[in-house]
C-alpha cells in the first residue's frame, strides 16, 4: 500500500484513520467467535432483577411529550411499557473534516464480483482476490419519510447514491487506485498475478468505468444521521448533545441515527462508546 501512496498505521483505534493497516474486529477472545453488542452487553446481564427483555416485541409509540412510555405490540397484544424515570430510544435507521479518509479499501482472498450478486459467475480456477474500494464518507444525502403513522407501515427510503459529482469522482479515482494496488512491483514480484476477471479491460475508459460504478455500486449498510444531534439553531437539529429529543422531556435516542454525519472508518466502536456515554 505504501507503494501507492497510503502508509501503514499501527492501527485504526488510534484516532488516525489515513493509513493501511489490520481492520479491527470484535470477537469474544474466549471462544473466537465474533460479538455483537447482544452477545458481549445485554446476554451476560440477562439475570440482574432490575433488566426485562421483551422479545419479539415491535415499539410503536412514545407515549406524551414528556415521555412517560412506550406503546408496544408482541404477538397480537398492544401494551403500555410504562417509564418511571425516561424512554431511551436505540432502535436506528438507519462534510466531513478534510484530513478524514472518504476512500475505504478493503481485500478479501476470494472472488466477489458483482456485489448486488456477490460471488456470480465467478471463476471456478485458480485463487483470486478481491480489493474493494468504499465511499466511506459520502457527500450524498438520502432522506427516509414515514409512509404512516403506523409502525407496521415500512418506512420509504431513498438513498440517493451517486447524486454528487464528488462522490462519482472519488469512486472513481478509488477504482484506478485498486489497479494500482494489483500492479504494486511488491505483489508483481512475489506473486503470478494473472489477468483481472471483474470488471476486466473492457472498463477502461474514464466513462466505462462511471458506467461500471452506476451499476456496480453497492451500500456498505451505514445508515445514520436521521434523527441529528446539533444545536438548536439547526433547523435539521433533532437531538441535543445528550441524546435528549428537542420539544419533549424524558426521552433520548442512543443509537446511529444521532450521528451528525456519518463518521468515517466502520461505526460500530462509535455507537458503543454513544451508547455508554
Ligand atoms: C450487513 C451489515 C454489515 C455491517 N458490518 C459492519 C461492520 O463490519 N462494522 C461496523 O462497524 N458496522 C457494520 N455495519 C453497520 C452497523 O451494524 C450499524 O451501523 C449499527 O448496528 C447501528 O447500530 P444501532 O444501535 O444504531 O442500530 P441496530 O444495531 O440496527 O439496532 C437497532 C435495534 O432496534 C430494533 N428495532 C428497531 N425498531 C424497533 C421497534 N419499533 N421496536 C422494537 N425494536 C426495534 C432492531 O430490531 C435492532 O435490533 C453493518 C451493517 C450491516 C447491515
Amino acid at each position: 500500500m505504501e507503494e501507492v501512496g497510503i502508509p501503514h498505521i499501527p492501527r485504526f483505534t488510534s484516532g488516525y484513520l489515513n493509513g493501511s493497516s489490520w481492520l479491527v474486529h470484535t470477537i469474544d477472545q474466549t471462544t473466537g467467535f465474533r460479538a455483537s453488542s447482544e452477545s458481549a452487553f445485554l446476554r451476560p446481564f440477562l439475570t440482574r432483577p432490575n433488566l426485562a427483555v421483551y422479545k419479539n416485541t415491535l415499539a410503536e409509540k412514545i407515549v406524551g411529550k414528556v415521555a412517560t412510555g412506550v406503546q408496544v405490540t408482541s404477538e397480537g397484544h398492544t401494551f403500555l411499557l410504562a417509564a418511571s424515570k425516561e424512554v431511551i430510544v436505540s432502535a436506528d435507521l438507519d462534510s466531513l473534516p478534510s484530513d478524514w479518509p472518504e476512500i475505504q479499501y478493503f481485500n478479501l482472498p476470494a472472488y466477489v464480483g458483482d456485489f448486488w450478486n456477490p460471488g456470480v459467475g465467478g471463476p471456478t480456477d485458480g485463487n483470486y482476490a478481491t480489493i474493494m474500494a468504499t465511499l466511506i464518507a459520502p457527500k450524498c444525502r438520502g432522506n427516509v419519510s414515514i409512509s404512516s403513522s403506523s409502525m407496521h407501515d415500512q418506512p420509504l427510503i431513498n438513498p440517493n447514491w451517486l447524486t454528487q459529482q464528488v462522490d462519482v469522482e472519488l469512486l472513481t479515482a478509488g477504482f484506478k487506485r485498486l489497479r494500482q494496488i494489483f500492479q504494486a512491483s511488491v505483489l508483481q514480484e512475489n506473486l503470478t498475478i494473472g489477468p483481472e476477471y471483474y470488471p476486466g479491460d473492457k472498463v477502461s475508459t474514464e466513462e466505462q468505468i462511471h458506467h461500471f460504478i452506476q451499476d456496480a455500486f453497492q451500500t456498505m449498510y451505514h445508515a445514520a444521521v436521521t434523527c441529528k444531534m446539533r444545536k438548536p439553531d439547526d433547523e435539521m437539529a433533532v437531538v441535543d448533545s445528550h441524546g435528549l429529543v428537542y420539544g419533549t422531556k424524558r426521552l433520548r435516542v442512543v443509537d446511529a441515527s444521532v450521528f451528525p454525519f456519518l463518521p468515517p472508518n466502520l461505526p460500530q466502536g462509535t455507537i458503543y462508546e454513544l451508547n455508554f456515554d
